[in-house]
């Protein structure tokens, strides 16, 4: 059975104007997404901003109510829960945010941000003084950072608190939302180094949020692409990077920085504004910008289907 089951999943946001703010219609910011995830693996959401891979990640904490569709962790959805079933939903369950510095409480010594989870959840496996200093070694922060406060610290520094505070619940899934995307590239790939080794070591499983395909290949064994609110193709991390079907994949692949310069002669230039998710357009939402469109394009959405050879390979376009 997946830990986490994603179903049809819908997220629309009322747009209200008018001087009675009455609704004028949709943001449809998460519009019928299904994947599941399995114990231990990383699922990566990968798209461009706007394209509703935050909201989604929110929905599935139960930060953001769903419009349509249900979450299911560990076979249990976790709409209609009591406030106790809640508490309990939410220690399996963590998130670890893109800034570190407005997630952490300012007036709060580092000590007080990771006393309070072990307060809330009531949830120790031993003396909680011990506990927090396991903690602050497997994140690689010094004993001294506990009483100190969270601007005294760089952006790489904040971020390990950050996931400290994740895993201090020892959670089944965490949902990192574009958690190295504020840092500088020198500090990213020690983050990212973290997450893995607390993976294998906890065995964590992650839905990955990024903007950038390569991270995102770098730390998922699979892949869903979001464009405009809805999965466009999914697979295993390798199909993704080597066998993308999807034109648009093809575009986020070819951005990819390449130290070869003939293979960044290849790059596919996407023309055209990103359409408003207020009104998506008609057939395939991606034929305002797809160099392959056609007249069938702009009529008909093409399904979510599995390609000929793999059934695990799945892409929404009428030729590829
Ligand atoms: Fe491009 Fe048409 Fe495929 Fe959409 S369905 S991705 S517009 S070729």
């Amino acid at each position: 059975m997946p830990i986490l089951e994603v179903s049809r999943l819908k997220k629309y946001f009322p747009v209200l104007g008018g001087i009675f703010l009455r609704r004028k219609g949709w943001v449809y910011a998460v519009d019928d997404v299904s994947f599941c995830v399995k114990k231990g693996e990383t699922f990566g959401l990968v798209g461009e901003s706007g394209c509703g891979k935050t909201t989604l990640g929110r929905c599935i904490m139960g930060l953001y109510e769903m419009t349509g569709g249900s979450v299911r962790v560990q076979g249990t959805s976790i709409s209609n829960l009591s406030s106790v079933q809640k508490k309990t939903l939410s220690s399996h369950l963590q998130m670890i945010f893109q800034d570190p510095y407005e997630s952490l409480d300012p007036r709060q010594t580092v000590r007080q941000i990771l006393e309070e989870k072990y307060r809330i959840h009531r949830k120790t496996h031993g003396d909680l003084s011990t506990e927090i200093r396991q903690l602050l070694e497997n994140v690689g922060l010094s004993q001294d950072s506990l009483s100190r406060y969270p601007h005294e610290f760089s952006g790489g520094q904040r971020q390990r608190i950050g996931i400290a505070r994740a895993v201090s619940m020892h959670p089944e899934i965490i949902i990192c939302d574009e958690p190295v995307s504020a840092l500088d590239v020198s500090v990213q790939s020690k983050i990212l180094n973290l997450l893995l080794e607390l993976q294998k070591t906890m065995g964590l499983t992650y839905v990955f949020i990024s903007h950038d395909l390569s991270v995102v290949r770098h730390m998922s064994d699979r892949i869903g692409v979001m464009y405009l609110g809805r999965i466009v193709e999914m697979a295993d991390a390798h199909t993704i990077g080597h066998h993308a079907r999807h034109p648009y994949t093809r575009a986020l692949l070819s951005a990819v920085p390449l130290p070869d310069p003939e293979a960044a002669k290849q790059r596919i230039l996407l023309t055209g504004e990103v359409p408003s998710v207020e009104n998506p357009p008609p057939g395939c939402r991606f034929h305002t910008r797809c160099p392959h469109a056609d007249t069938i394009c702009r009529k008909s959405e093409p399904a979510l289907a599995a390609t000929e050879n793999d059934p695990g390979h799945v892409r929404a376009c009428h030729f590829f």
